[in-house]
């Protein structure tokens, strides 16, 4: 089948789907007025594969369809450098504003994928079964979206020693045709919006915990499986005031299993602790790699942001702001820097390395903290011009238009281009909208000191360390 159009991306979306907002139940989500905004985003999305076919797809080894070039299995460095080029493409098309943009698990599955025979270690149908699942994502080109944590209930205990051993997701029995399982996933972004949902390990299980080392994927409208959204942020308040929220809300879910059956062909991890444990860390370098590409796109966004928010109102004259700019600059082609030297780790194989050292410390660490670096500089430079922000209707109404085309007007910009500026900027860290991707980035890759905490585990650590023995030792 190949790539498809947005429209038939929408058109997949009218199914049987569960899924709740606000308290109702939305029984076609593509007509729910709240998300068309991202649907249409989405559906853009898929059409940009069939516009720029030569940037964004290859030729299936299936058939010679061209699919989507997150799927690639990359064997030449140029084969990585033509994903980057792609993801970048894409993440640049949204202002990496979306996390779950498709290309992300796409990436995941493909890094599942070409670790098979770790996943079929002890069974190699559950290798076989991921490899199965990725040709059939590639080939239908399917919007995957993933949910690997636990409800948050009680994080002081295990999963097992919750109130309910069902609370977490966890199989009920065994029958032919699969596994019934019962529980909850505490979220999942996009959900609404996807085909398959990726049930994938993270949180580590321990011994005793082996009914919880699962993962398998299932279509979004299987039986059973329901979806109780967070409120939407789009509340139909359109372009002008919401540039973002009306277009790049997400969504994010928690996901109920009621007795759900899993087919045998869908598992890929079946009460096994030591793979659950071990496969995410050993094979994530395509998904970290788009995961930083994206965080990337989102920073590059925020810096231009912050330069016309200065330029607007005159201050980039300052050197103080200049200097405050410019270290963000600074931080951002670090981070570049740092993604082509990713990129390089994934070309040579080296993203086995636990963790990879370049792409983890970019994605852990410096990603979400510049992003909390250009927020606060935006704030900064834009003192009051970030509150006040009259709505399309204001402009729209004769008796007051004239006041505020001549008082909030600036240096560069008509008022209403002025106050659309700092609306997109207010929109960006001030609305829901913004601070869900700021709460986004600091938790993407989980618990963000458990992430940190690794890097004091690297083998370089001695290293450092011995430096300071070499000299505490001199002369003794
Ligand atoms: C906007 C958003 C979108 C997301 N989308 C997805 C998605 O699509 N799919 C998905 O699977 N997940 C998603 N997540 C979930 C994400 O993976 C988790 O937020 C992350 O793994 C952290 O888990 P948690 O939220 O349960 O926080 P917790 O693990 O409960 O951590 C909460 C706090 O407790 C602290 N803490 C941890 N251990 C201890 C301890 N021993 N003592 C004291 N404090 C401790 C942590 O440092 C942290 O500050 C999303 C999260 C957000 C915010």
């Amino acid at each position: 089948m190949g790539i498809r159009t947005g429209n038939e991306y929408i058109e997949s979306l009218r199914d049987h789907r569960t899924v709740y907002v606000s308290g109702s139940r939305i029984e076609d989500v593509t007509a729910h007025p709240p998300f068309k905004g991202i649907i249409n985003t989405l559906a853009a999305l898929y059409d940009l594969q069939r516009e720029h076919p030569r940037e964004l797809t290859f030729p299936s080894p299936a058939n010679k369809q061209p699919v989507a070039a997150s799927f690639l299995v990359a064997k030449t460095a140029a084969e990585v450098e033509f994903r980057i080029r792609a993801e970048q493409m894409r993440a640049d098309f949204n202002y990496g504003l979306m996390g779950r943009m498709p290309d992300f698990c796409n990436a995941l599955v493909t890094d599942l994928a070409t670790g098979s025979d770790d996943l079929g270690a002890r069974d190699s149908r559950l290798g076989a079964n991921m490899v199965r699942y990725y040709e059939q994502c590639r080939e239908e080109d399917l919007c995957l979206t993933h949910t690997l944590v636990d409800p948050q209930i009680d994080r002081s205990r295990g999963p097992a020693d919750q109130s309910d051993p069902f609370l977490v997701l966890r199989p009920v029995r065994e029958t032919d045709r699969g596994v019934i399982v019962r529980g909850a996933k505490m979220l999942s972004t996009l959900a609404p919006f996807s085909n398959e949902l990726l049930v994938a390990p993270f949180m580590p299980r321990h011994s005793g915990e082996e009914d919880y080392a699962i993962s398998f994927a299932l279509p979004c409208d299987t039986p059973g499986l329901k979806f109780i959204c967070r409120e939407s942020y789009d509340d139909g308040r359109g372009d002008f005031d919401r540039p973002l929220t009306s277009h790049y809300d997400e969504e994010d879910a928690l996901a109920v299993f009621e007795d759900v059956l899993v087919p045998w062909e869908r598992m890929f991890i079946y009460r096994d602790i030591e793979i659950y444990n071990s496969i995410m860390m050993k094979r994530l370098g395509y998904t970290q790699l788009q995961a930083c590409i994206r965080g990337f796109a989102k920073l590059k966004f925020l810096t231009g942001l912050a330069c016309h928010i200065g330029e607007a109102i005159g201050r980039t004259e300052a050197l103080h702001v200049r200097a405050q700019i410019g270290e963000l600059v600074a931080k951002v082609e670090l981070i570049h820097g740092l993604v082509r030297f990713g990129a390089q780790e994934v070309a040579e194989s080296k993203a086995a390395a636990v963790p990879p050292p370049a792409i983890s410390a970019t994605l852990w660490v410096l990603i979400p903290q510049t992003q909390l670096q250009a927020i606060q500089l935006i704030r900064e430079l834009s003192g009051s011009g970030l509150i006040l922000t009259p709505t399309a209707n204001d402009f729209a109404n004769p008796e007051i238009a004239a006041y505020l085309d001549k008082y909030l007007r600036s240096k560069t910009l008509s008022a209403r281009d002025r106050v659309q500026l700092f609306k997109l900027a207010w929109d960006m860290i001030g609305e829901p909208f913004g601070s869900r991707q700021l709460q986004y980035e600091w938790f993407y890759a989980g618990d963000p000191y458990y992430t940190r905490s690794r890097f004091y585990g690297l083998p370089m650590v001695q290293d450092y360390k011995d430096i300071v023995t070499r000299l505490l030792h001199r002369g003794k």
